[in-house]
């Protein structure tokens, strides 16, 4: 984690969003949205600071916002959690994952599976945590995994399978078929699933399906969310798991000690959002598709073949045709060049997978429809 000096290596986000920031360019890299929250989010916000809930909430969680979690997973997804034992709110999705793999990974054998490309956090906390990483490829044109691949890398060592779904940075949702394998492999080799969700309200055809839904997943699946993305709100902070008690008691035991709790007034704030009526969630939805239609269509007329994403902030690019193989470089180029940033899917990837993916591109499309357009206009340069 640290670079050769012991100097800190920045992530790719912060790196990419400073380099935006000192050439001025659209920052369509890390993924957050210029829209604003939901006004009831905001207000609820401003009055739980008026009315002096500014001191620690209980560890858990506020019992309101456990409340609409447990609401929220019975409307959208017919899932039934006891919002007292199997609950806890946590810092974002980023605590969630990181305190999930230290309660339970304690030895250098464990093994932690992962598909690739992946969130740059899961990597990272699997080396805090001293276990091995297990990575299997999603592989091209539609970034499902090889159900060989999948079923080789899981095994007895397997103490956790990480799955991302809706995926960052592919934007693929996971076949139904790779669903079922992912739950029969955790039940054979005894593992425990842990599902990254933080895009659940953002699958563009039919509905997000959790893979705590499917038959014998769900006593051994811990799913995690956040308000960031869907609300808008990324840098609240606020994020969630939940899942069998004896595993969410696993989580909360580390939690408390990395944070011990979290911001108390956002949190009748998103239990706010939370409650928010359907058509909100479609709407969102819709824009995002839209916007990701119209970034297609601008990196295609700039010359990259695109892979249209089914769900999330991301549509991926191969800008190989315009001389990106090595898309790492490309993007450090790519603001000087022509005024607008994004990240290379190298930074997603083990070594030995660098080259399968290596001159593909994420660009993200949570940004209003002007500034979509305008690095439409400045990508159009690159012919
Ligand atoms: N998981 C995935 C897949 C993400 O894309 C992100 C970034 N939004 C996170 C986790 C982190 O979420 P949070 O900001 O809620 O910690
Ligand atoms: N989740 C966002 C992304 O993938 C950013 C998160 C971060 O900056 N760590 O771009």
């Amino acid at each position: 984690l640290l670079g050769a000096d012991g100097v800190v290596m920045p992530t790719i986000f912060a790196e990419m969003s400073a380099l935006a920031a000192r050439t001025g360019a659209i920052n369509l890299g890390q993924g957050f949205p210029d829209d604003d929250p939901p006004r009831v989010m905001v207000d609820a916000a401003r009055a739980a600071i008026a009315d002096g809930l500014n001191q620690y909430p209980p560890g858990r969680g506020v019992p309101d916002l456990l409340a609409a979690i447990a609401e929220h997973q019975r409307r959208f997804h017919g899932l039934e959690i006891d919002p007292e034992r199997e609950v806890i709110v946590t810092a974002g999705a980023t605590e969630a994952i990181a305190a999930t793999l230290l309660a339970l990974v304690d030895s250098p054998d464990d093994e932690v599976v992962v598909f690739e490309p992946f969130y740059d956090s899961y990597a990272a906390v699997v080396a805090l945590a001293g276990a091995q990483l297990r990575t299997v490829p999603l592989r091209r044109p539609d970034f499902q995994p090889d159900p060989e691949e999948l079923a080789a890398a899981v095994t007895d060592r397997t103490r956790v399978i990480l799955v991302n779904d809706p995926h960052n940075p592919t934007g693929t949702v996971f076949s139904a078929e790779v669903r079922a394998e992912i739950v029969r492999l955790a039940e054979r080799h005894d593992a425990v699933i842990l599902t990254d969700e933080v895009y659940e309200h953002l699958v563009f055809d039919g509905a997000h399906v959790p893979i705590a839904t499917m038959p014998g997943a769900a006593e051994r699946t811990l799913t995690i969310s956040s308000a960031g993305k869907t609300f808008s709100v990324t840098g609240w902070k606020v994020g969630w798991i939940h899942g069998p008690a004896e595993l969410i008691t696993a989580v909360l035991t580390v939690k408390q000690f990395l944070t011990y709790v979290n911001a108390g007034p956002l949190q009748p704030a998103v239990a706010a959002g939370l409650r928010i009526e359907d058509a909100f969630f479609t709407d969102a939805c819709e824009r995002l598709a839209a916007k990701h239609t119209q970034l297609r269509e601008g990196l295609e007329a700039a010359g990259f073949a695109v892979t249209p994403p089914q769900g999330g902030y991301f549509t991926v690019a191969d800008a190989a045709s315009l001389g990106g193989s090595d898309a790492d470089a490309f993007c450090r180029a790519l603001p000087e060049q022509c005024g607008v940033a994004a990240i290379p899917i190298s930074a997603f990837v083990t070594a030995p997978h660098r080259a399968d993916y290596a001159g593909l591109v994420r660009f993200a499309a949570c940004k209003k429809p002007e500034v979509i357009a305008e690095a439409a206009i400045r990508l159009a340069a690159l012919h």
